[in-house]
């Protein structure tokens, strides 16, 4: 199974992909979680990447595309994967679709987290995330059991730079200009399905299974 999550910051794509990732049992592959992790050991892919995600901007298609190729590469990948932050703009699902083409595969699934900006900023302001393992919790709506230390690893809980009030407003302004146009695209495909991402997490991850299994 290949599926993509689409829907804006804040949506509930990371938390929602890991819990299905465990779930069903396929890779989940993070775009921003693997720049995050380059960033972490100072490779020049994350040193280049910084310069885009400090302000909200999108690291350009070439860099994403390349190195999503070669992920979903992997023999891990095989059985499936789950796409979480790609594609983000048209170019980059264009290049996707060409890559798993040459394959002789396709996507299966795109789930849309429709979200109100209310609850985006909420999610987004309120997020924390373990800077050993990436797990994400929320300061009230999802909170570690012991403050500030991530119950999985004992890693140390940050807020991300770009969850900062200055860089939320110019990242949702990036997803309405570049990624939300990707909403017609798999429409067009018959791939898109809509899921109400404003609910109680646990609803929007059983509506979520319910169209994965
Ligand atoms: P995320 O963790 O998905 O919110 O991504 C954090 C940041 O990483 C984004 O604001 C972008 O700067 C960068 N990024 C992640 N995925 C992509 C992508 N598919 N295309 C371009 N930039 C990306």
């Amino acid at each position: 199974m290949r599926v993509i999550l689409l829907g804006p910051p804040g949506a509930g794509k990371g938390t929602q992909a890991a819990s299905i990732a465990k779930e069903v049992g396929i890779s989940h592959i993070s775009t921003g979680e693997m720049f995050r992790a380059s960033l972490k050991e100072g490779t020049p892919l994350g040193l280049e990447a910084k310069k885009y995600m400090d302000s909200g901007e999108l690291v350009p298609d070439d860099v994403v595309v390349g190195m999503v190729r070669e992920r979903i590469q992997q023999p891990d990948c095989k059985e499936g994967f789950l796409l979480d932050g790609f594609p983000r703009t048209i170019i980059q699902a264009q290049k996707l679709d060409e890559t798993l083409e040459n394959d002789g595969l396709n996507m299966d699934l795109v789930i849309n987290l429709v979200c109100n900006d209310k609850t985006v900023l909420s999610r987004l302001t309120g997020r924390r995330v373990c800077r050993n393992c990436g797990a994400i919790y929320h300061v009230e709506n999802m909170p570690s059991k012991q403050s500030g230390i991530c119950d999985e690893c004992g890693g140390e809980l940050y807020q991300r730079d770009d969850d900062k009030a200055d860089t939320i407003l110019n990242r949702l302004k990036v997803y309405r200009n570049s990624t939300e146009a990707l909403i017609d695209y798999y429409r067009q495909k018959d791939l898109l399905k809509d899921v109400d991402a404003n609910a109680q997490r646990e609803e929007t991850l059983k509506a979520m299974l319910v169209l994965i299994k």
